[in-house]
């Protein structure tokens, strides 16, 4: 068996037909990790949804009530660029649910793993870009309610800006907030992370790797996080069609070691979301988050010896 648990349910496809975002690489990535050998069936454990109670941690009760009755306007809808339904509103509290399980299950066992999440675009009071429910800040705030964890450290590697993870906590001296994205992609609106690197367009795996390294690092050095919860993001891969950057298969695991091996070193467990993804071929998308697991494992096998 693995050494941390993956969280996963069937439910966490979002249940939006032929669309740009591949809600069921979710369901690839389990199939995946049991046909390798990489997990098997006991590794999984089952999220229950977030309670409403628990989303308002993080979110205003206005929203939750228009998710939980329908009732968004046009706009909003628009705004989320994806299709409601009962469903997709079923999915997002189950991502919640996933993320809060997966950060205990790191303080548990120094890393854990949400086969789902890292919703990174929204905001308190509504969605965007695909995310209705901030699973990380909700998982964040929840810990901090039942007193397992003072403060946070949100390291977000997706290739799009953590707008709403910022803004969400925009003042909060408790949860250190750090982006690494190309400037010049989706969202316009960047609200200021604790540490923002931009990055230009078509930056490769080694100038990525620097700028996160030398960031990270000084981050990690004045800030001391009870938890570190990693948005890895599959979109920095040059072949993504959402994204601008051009790391291959190889700098993506670098930058995971990168960012697990670090907090490892000092301590601090790791709990970690997948968020986006959107390369041509899905199964490339599904090879990165796969990679990712694989990382954590060797990472978390070397930290204990
Ligand atoms: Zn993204």
């Amino acid at each position: 068996m693995l050494p941390f648990r993956l969280v996963y349910h069937e439910r966490y496809d979002l249940n939006i037909g032929d669309h740009v975002f591949p809600s069921r690489k979710y369901k690839w990535l389990h199939d995946r990790m049991l046909w390798t050998r990489f997990a098997v069936k006991e590794d999984f454990v089952e999220p229950q949804p977030a309670s409403d109670a628990d989303i308002e941690l993080a979110h205003d009760a206005g929203w939750v009530r228009k998710l939980q009755t329908g009732t968004l306007t046009y706009q909003e809808i628009l705004q989320l660029e994806i299709p409601y339904s009962r469903r997709m509103v079923e999915a997002f509290w189950l991502a919640a649910g996933g993320s809060i399980l997966a950060a205990r299950q790191a303080l548990e066992c120094g890393v854990g793993y949400n086969v789902g999440g890292g919703f990174h675009h929204a905001y308190a009071d509504h969605g965007e870009g695909f995310c209705a429910i901030n699973d990380v800040a909700v998982a964040v705030r929840r810990l901090q309610r039942d007193g397992a964890i003072h403060r946070a450290m949100v390291v977000d590697c997706d290739v799009h800006h953590g707008n709403g993870t910022a803004a969400i906590f925009a003042g909060d001296p408790s949860v250190f907030t750090l982006s690494i994205h190309q400037f010049n992609n989706y969202p316009t609106d960047k609200p200021p992370s604790s540490l923002d690197i931009h990055l230009p367009d078509g930056t490769g795996d080694a100038e990525y790797l620097n700028r996160l390294g030398n960031g990270y690092r000084a981050a990690l050095g004045m800030f001391h996080p009870d938890l570190l919860l990693y948005v890895s993001g599959a979109d920095p891969y040059y072949e993504d069609q959402l994204g601008g950057l051009s790391l291959t298969f190889e700098g993506l695991a670098e930058r995971d070691r990168l960012v697990i091996r670090a907090a490892l070193g000092k301590g601090i467990p790791v709990a970690i979301v997948l968020a986006g993804g959107y390369a041509e071929s899905v199964e490339d998308t599904v090879t990165i988050h796969a990679n990712t697991a694989k990382v954590a494992k060797d990472e978390l096998e070397k930290a204990g010896k």
